[in-house]
């Protein structure tokens, strides 16, 4: 399979270096509160690449960690009066919870940052002796980035962004930072009083590290020096993954990822997500407006990962369509096959399409494109035809993670919902003549509705 790699800038075809398995690293969630769709974008594109790879024949190693130490979680974890461990426990079981719900596999490792200290302080020991680091008077531990000619590879930092680091001798502490703010990046934090008791005993006294190492510490655990494919979002090129470069190549040398693969970013309503426009969703705040996990995944997938994608609630009204439309064209297929069928092929019939396009840059639009026009062919197919189409079917079906519901729901156009709406206002309101009229209405156009105590039922009338 082919696909876009952010260090070349092009397409490449993907191979494991071993001759086997696919060893590839994604930058897994910060534990301190819910994962948001957003976050889910990323982490179901890079699902979808593993299940790719697994249907085209390809085994996987997929290496995913959790953050669950850093400015975040401790600052969050003392407003919650809770110790660190039980804050990101909480917080890494409702994670994974979400990426059951969403079809997601589970990663092969899922390695965390607390677990694996000594990895770091480690790593941080290598990068002082081989002069790429240095410790600072409070016992903090910063990477010289002048000491890496490789710095800015990535991220494609121009001339002036490079001398501006360089010259001006700075140093961040934060873990995020602009290109602008240049600096030599922190590798181990000295102990402040906001850090309470999340410290640890180190060769620069007590502390805790940066953010940016504990992905370079276990890579290397896990990976080695060098490995198929690192992703993550793009908000990760610079400066994460611009920094994790320099602290393993400088570190271990090697390759480190021999492929970058970048999710673009999931937009609302056209603009960033954020909790203060009350526009961050997550699939707890969309169960609550009636819309399921696999609704959210179909969304997802459903622009390219190299575009932004912008979220609307009106598209999981789509996508609920769109999945009731795929699981009534598998049962028609389905009906064509008689009992007996023996199946002798293994070829995608009438989706080679759709396995083309997800071969071909992870084109995943084009795939449930796919599975549509597919479908329209393979309806009219019988036979050991029909039984390898809906073989084919569901191999694409497979890859992309979706799930078809069982039954069809019945889908209730947003014009109609809103009449329903209106007529259980003018209810509550006892204005009965404006709720008579709007039930007629309703009734006009096939709806009939039900009223509870405290709800409604819609049905259609047949
Ligand atoms: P975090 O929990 O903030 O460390 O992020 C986990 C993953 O979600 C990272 O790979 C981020 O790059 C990614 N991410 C964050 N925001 C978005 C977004 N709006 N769209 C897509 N991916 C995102
Ligand atoms: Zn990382």
């Amino acid at each position: 399979m082919r696909l876009f790699d952010t260090m070349s800038r092009i397409e490449r075809d993907l191979h494991p270096i071993d001759g086997s398995t696919f060893r590839f690293y994604a930058c897994g969630p910060t534990v301190y509160g819910p994962a948001h769709i957003g976050n889910f974008r990323t982490f179901v594109l890079q699902d979808v690449l593993r299940r790719t790879l697994e249907t085209g024949g390809t085994r996987t190693l997929h290496v995913r960690n959790l953050t669950d130490v850093d400015d975040k979680t401790i600052r969050d974890s003392q407003k919650a009066g809770q110790s660190l461990s039980d804050f990101t426990r909480g917080w890494t079981e409702k994670f994974h919870a979400d990426c059951a719900a969403l079809g997601l596999l589970p990663p092969h490792i899922e390695p965390s940052a607390v677990e694996h200290i000594p990895q770091q302080i480690a790593m941080i020991e290598t990068l002082i002796e081989k002069g790429n680091a240095y410790a600072s008077d409070d016992g903090s531990v910063y990477f010289k980035i002048s000491s890496y000619p490789g710095y800015g590879g990535l991220s494609r930092l121009d001339q002036r962004e490079l001398e501006l680091g360089k010259t001006q001798n700075s140093r961040s502490s934060s873990d995020e930072y602009e290109k602008d703010s240049l600096s030599d990046f922190v590798l181990w934090k000295s102990r402040r009083p906001e850090d309470g008791e999340n410290f640890w005993q180190s060769p620069w006294g007590e502390g805790r590290p940066g953010w940016h190492l504990e992905c370079s510490a276990m890579i290397r655990e896990y990976l080695g020096e060098s490995f198929d494919l690192h992703s993550g979002g793009v908000d990760l090129i610079f400066p994460h993954h611009e920094n994790e470069i320099a602290q393993s190549q400088c570190a271990c040398g090697g390759h480190f990822a021999a492929h970058w693969f970048h999710i673009a970013h999931l937009l609302v309503d056209g603009g960033k997500m954020s909790k203060s426009l009350g526009n961050l969703y997550t699939l707890a705040d969309l169960a609550a407006k009636g819309h399921s996990a696999m609704e959210v995944r179909y969304v997802l997938i459903g622009a390219h990962y190299r575009k932004p994608l912008n979220f609307t609630l009106d598209s999981l009204a789509g996508a609920r369509e769109a999945l009731a439309k795929l699981a009534k064209g598998a049962r028609q297929l389905a009906a064509k096959i008689p009992p007996d069928t023996r199946l002798t092929r293994a070829d995608f019939g009438p989706f080679q399409a759709a396995w083309d396009s997800l071969s071909h840059d992870l084109n995943t639009p084009g795939a449930l494109g796919g599975l549509f026009t597919g479908l329209r062919e393979a309806v009219t197919l019988s036979g050991e035809d029909a039984a390898a189409a809906l073989a084919g079917f569901n191999r694409i079906l497979r890859a992309l993670g979706l799930s078809l519901p069982e039954e069809v729901q019945e889908i209730i156009p947003p014009a109609i919902q809103a009449l329903a709406d209106a007529r259980w206002q003018a209810r509550i309101a006892k204005n009965w003549a404006e709720s008579d009229s709007l039930r007629a209405e309703l009734a006009a156009q096939g709806w009939a509705m039900q009223d509870g105590k405290d709800h409604y039922t819609l049905t259609r009338e047949s």
